[in-house]
């Protein structure tokens, strides 16, 4: 089970070192993510309690080199991650970012000794055309490196239409679409949902059986709310 947050690019250093530090630490089976912002990477990793791991919000595929603005992963390795995101839906369409990339950046992930959480989702016309399960699994096939197996990645399920719009899944969807992923992926991958998940759905979210925890953008911005959704995570 894991609890992803992914703050984007929000906060400031304060910020980031105060809500950093009123994360509960989850204990027992549940481990916690937290990607800020790249310059708060090392001021957040002194304020993570117990179980609670550091990632980043995307890497480049090369290990260095004339990629101005980018990060390497063993940059990110080197200040205390252990996780980065590849192919969130705001990179990918915001950054034109194929399939193609973002298995090279999960594979260039795991060269630096990180875990990709690799981002898959329709978007919402995909979703009216009843496409959803076909483009979500092509992305799946082209987007996870050939040869990763189970313990080399986390998947995140987002559908781009319930992302930041507070608009979820219904359960049956998500239950739709993980059981798809699992029958398509096999079992040992942690498969996370993320779209709008906050406190209040969290719980039945988590208790689906293909559903290994839950990535959290806005809702993560808030201690209270987060804290909530890991203690959620703690029950199920
Ligand atoms: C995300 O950015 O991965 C996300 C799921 O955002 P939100 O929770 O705000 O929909």
């Amino acid at each position: 089970m894991l609890i992803a947050a992914n703050w984007k690019m929000n906060g400031s250093a304060d910020f980031a070192k105060d809500l950093a530090s009123k994360i509960i630490s989850p204990g027992g089976d549940v481990k916690v993510l937290i990607c800020p912002p790249t310059p708060y990477l090392s001021a957040v990793k002194a304020e993570l309690g117990d179980g609670i791991y550091l990632g980043g919000q995307d890497c480049h595929d090369q290990a260095e080199g004339a990629y101005t603005g980018s990060t390497a992963a063993g940059m990110l390795e080197d200040v205390g991650c252990e996780y980065v995101l590849v192919g969130h839906s705001e990179r990918r369409s915001m950054c034109h970012e194929n399939d193609k990339m973002v298995s090279s950046k999960a594979r260039a992930a795991k060269e630096a000794g990180l875990i990709p959480v690799i981002c898959v989702g329709e978007k919402l016309e995909s979703r009216e055309a009843g496409e959803h399960l076909e483009v979500v699994k092509s992305q799946i096939k082209h987007s996870v490196p050939d040869g990763f197996v189970s313990d080399d990645y986390v998947l995140a399920y987002e559908p781009v239409w319930a992302i930041g719009t507070g608009k979820t899944a219904s359960i049956d969807d998500i239950n739709e679409m993980h059981n798809t992923i699992r029958a398509q992926i096999g079992p040992g991958v942690d498969i996370l949902y993320g779209g709008s998940v906050k406190a209040a759905n969290a719980a039945d979210i988590l208790s689906l059986n293909n559903v290994g925890g839950v990535l959290v953008g806005g809702a993560s911005l808030n201690a209270d709310e987060f804290n909530a959704i890991i203690k959620a995570g703690i029950l199920d």
